[in-house]
């Protein structure tokens, strides 16, 4: 292996220009050291200053006059420097997931914005009590009002805020530079941290774990102890007490000295969580979200580095707090697509998680009541440990579940979007005056089209996903392009009932009203929350009881715990089942799931209305049945018939441009260049499409993708690498971007 020539440094790491790096020439002594991530010495400027800086990249070829570059004064060997860490994971992720090392830096260093830190200053007395006395005697024979003022109230409290200095005694800062120059008074300058953290101080009361609970935290902590990190993965329902027994194992870890991450949910980023947490770790913990500004957050990474705190909680980008001695990375609730990110590099939480925690000799604790296909496989594959909590720490029932068939209904003339069985709970419950959800599980954005009589849905016959129907009458595959008529009679059965499936929240609102006329209604989607605040003043409202009946999309599904619920209707299963994308049924399963766990969290029994047009579909059977191991046992052989992940890898590639024509002659001539490939180096892997994406049209640009199947995960990098390349190598692509996702879980 030859070692690179040169070196791109990057000085001041903490500064929202990232974009600046310099080039420094790599002296032969320091070859083998100077690798991403590295700490470096060099001189700097035209005075020859010298500064730190970190390597972020590498290369054979100088970018300016050979004989302008500087050489590395040093390469410091300091493995301990955790901002080495953050670079070299961000090159990890570059490498992972597509983008440039730009992009990586500015998603994993904390950028410190213009706002500046919150200064606090204060004025204390500095000399002895005698002397202040004397002094004062003196300012008063003198008539210096403003000094005696001052040293009256310094001798009294010996330390006064700058401020209440100024404001509320009217000290002139004149005053006060002098007294300061004679050394009578001190000037301290204290950064204050911006607290993000509101919280109620409670006491804290301790939990007794049950046996399921003290097992899992036992065997954790063993492991911890012994030196060994894994990743675990604890499968246990809503409310089975899994966030103790990360509390427990996050009390061991901080006892070693080490500090601790807990991802969660933005959606379930509540007050309440972190309420819990700050009972029983106190002011040592704190948080990170997006919601909080640039300055907040900056403080918070301060905080993390100066050894302040010893847990943070936050979004997936609280996974990048620059802790030096982390011991525990937990990800709670890790099946929701929330840990992917939407903006390049596209990463997933998990995966990064767990290199960070390979760097830093750490383990990582995966929770969820749903588990993704891709870590319960792993579990299965012994990749992970697996942990299951089989009940409900408060002995709360789980809900009765009823499932509706929608074609019964067509045949016995309703065709309203309530069946009998619905309407009568509903009817039920307003008259007992308890509450109800309706949940409608509307996830993508086009239709598919299926029969009201049968259930029959179109799919492709290539890739066994729903086909979208479009406004020009085809129906369409938005994996490989296949398209066809709008049939006029369905295939199957032969009924006139077969069309495009949809309704909307505000559609259920309306005849919810007009069938309930005494019914209170709230609604909660979209469009309803665009305000900030609304979301949660609905959610208030409804805890209230100032409605009867909330209606929403799966917002209203997740982690909101409403006693007086006792039934949850979901209008149409079929809307998450059908979405053209080949995780529908894990999506279905998943918010039917959350759905049932909404109704009867306390000592009121519930019960859940499941309407469907598919009423054997495996997921609807099994999320009814709380089969988990049922239903992914069945959706794994779908994976691994079609080759999905993570039966497989599939890479995503997006091409946009601004001129349609462009990018669909863009997207064939990467897939022409991507089958060149296949050939040239013997790869063994599908290429599917080019296709409009489901998303065809966005912020004025056209957008197709490609998908790349193949078993081998670095097999897809080398490919994503090859493309990259390719791009800047054939010119014909000039107006086109390219966006690669691995695994996708958004819809595109
Ligand atoms: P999960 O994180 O799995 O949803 P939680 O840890 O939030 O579950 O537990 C659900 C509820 O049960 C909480 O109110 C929690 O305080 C309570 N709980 C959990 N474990 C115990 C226990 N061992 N004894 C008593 N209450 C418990
Ligand atoms: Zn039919
Ligand atoms: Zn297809």
């Amino acid at each position: 292996m030859s070692f690179h020539k040169y070196a791109d440094i990057i000085i001041d790491i903490s500064h929202e220009n990232l974009d600046k790096t310099y080039q420094y020439l790599i002296p032969e002594e320091y070859s083998a050291q100077a690798t991403i991530g590295a700490p470096v010495k060099v001189s700097f400027g035209k005075g020859n200053r010298i500064i730190n800086g970190y390597i972020v990249g590498l290369s054979h070829e100088p970018k300016i006059d050979k004989n302008k570059i500087k050489p590395i004064t040093e390469v410091v060997e300091d493995a301990t420097v955790i901002e080495s860490h953050l670079i070299y994971l961000a090159h990890w992720i570059k490498d992972a997931f597509g983008g440039t090392m730009n992009e990586a830096l500015k998603t994993v260093i904390p950028v410190k914005k213009v706002v500046r830190a919150v200064e606090e200053k204060r004025l204390i007395l500095n000399v002895d009590i005698d002397k202040a006395n004397t002094l004062y005697d003196e300012y008063v024979s003198k008539s210096y009002k403003a000094r005696v003022r001052l040293l009256e109230a310094l001798i009294k409290e010996h330390t006064l805020d700058y401020r209440f200095a100024i404001n509320k005694l009217s000290i002139p800062r004149t005053t006060i530079n002098d007294m300061v120059k004679l050394e009578v008074i001190k000037l301290e300058t204290k950064e204050v941290y911006r607290n993000p953290i509101n919280v109620v101080k409670e006491a804290y009361k301790e939990v007794v774990l049950n046996e399921e609970q003290q097992y899992i935290a036992d065997n954790i902590i063993k492991d911890y102890m012994d030196g060994i990190r894994s990743t675990y993965l604890i499968h246990g329902i809503t409310g089975s007490g899994k966030t103790e027994v990360y509390m427990e194992v996050i009390a061991h870890v901080i006892a070693q000295g080490k500090q601790v991450i807990l991802l969660i949910p933005e959606i379930a980023l509540t007050y309440q969580t972190v309420q819990r947490f700050h009972r029983r770790f106190g002011d040592r913990v704190s948080i990170i979200n997006s919601r909080m500004s640039g300055g907040e957050r900056y403080d918070q990474s301060l905080r993390a580095k100066n050894k302040e705190i010893d847990l943070v909680i936050g979004p997936r980008s609280a996974l990048f707090t620059p802790f030096s001695d982390l011991g525990l990375i937990i990800i709670d609730e890790e099946h929701e697509t929330s840990y992917k990110s939407e903006t390049t590099p596209k990463y997933h939480s998990v995966d990064v998680a767990r290199m960070r925690a390979q760097l830093t000799n750490s383990s990582v604790i995966l929770g969820s009541a749903t588990p993704s296909l891709e870590s319960y496989s792993r579990a299965m594959n012994g990749e992970y440990r697996l942990f299951t909590i089989s009940k409900r720490a408060k002995e709360a029932v789980l809900p009765k579940v009823w499932i509706v068939d929608l074609r019964e209904e067509l045949k016995n003339k309703n065709k309203s979007i309530f069946s009998e069985k619905l309407k009568a709970l509903i009817a039920d419950r307003l008259a007992k005056n308890e509450q109800i959800m309706l949940f409608l599980n509307r996830r993508g954005y086009a239709g598919f089209v299926s029969c009201r009589s049968c259930g029959h849905v179109m799919k492709c016959p290539h890739c066994d996903i729903s086909l979208t129907s479009h406004y020009n009458g085809r129906l369409v595959c938005h994996y490989c392009g296949y398209d066809e008529n709008m049939p006029k009679i369905c295939p199957t059965c032969g009924s006139k009932y077969i069309a495009a499936f949809g309704t909307g929240t505000q559609k259920v609102e309306e005849l919810v009203k007009r069938e309930f006329l005494q019914a209170r209604v709230l609604r909660m989607d979209a469009d309803t929350t665009r305000k900030k605040g609304s979301y949660s003043t609905i959610l208030s409202q409804f805890a209230a009881h100032k409605a009867d009946i909330l209606v929403g999309t799966q917002m209203i599904v997740k982690g909101h715990d409403f006693p007086m619920v006792t039934l949850v209707g979901i209008i149409a299963a079929d809307l998450s089942l059908h979405v053209g994308d080949f995780r529908a049924s894990e999506r279905t399963f998943q918010l039917l799931c959350q759905a049932a766990g909404r109704a009867g969290r306390d000592v009121l029994k519930g019960e859940v209305v499941i309407q469907t047009y598919n009423p054997d579909h495996y997921s609807i059977v099994t999320a009814a049945e709380g089969d988990y191991e049922g239903f992914f046992r069945q959706e794994m052989l779908y994976r691994e018939m079609m080759d999905y992940p993570p039966a497989a890898h599939m890479l995503l590639v997006l091409i946009s441009s601004k001129d349609e024509k462009k990018a669909e002659d863009g997207s064939s001539l990467l897939g022409e260049a991507v089958k060149e490939m296949f050939i040239n180096e013997k790869i063994q892997g599908q290429l599917i499409g080019p296709a409009t994406a489901v998303l065809s049209k966005v912020k004025d640009y056209y957008r197709r993708v490609i998908y790349i199947k193949h078993k081998d995960y670095r097999t897809l990098i080398h490919i994503k690498n090859y493309l990259e390349g390719y791009i800047n190598y054939t010119g014909q692509l000039a107006d086109c971007s390219l966006q690669f996702d691995f695994d996708p879980v958004n819809t595109y």
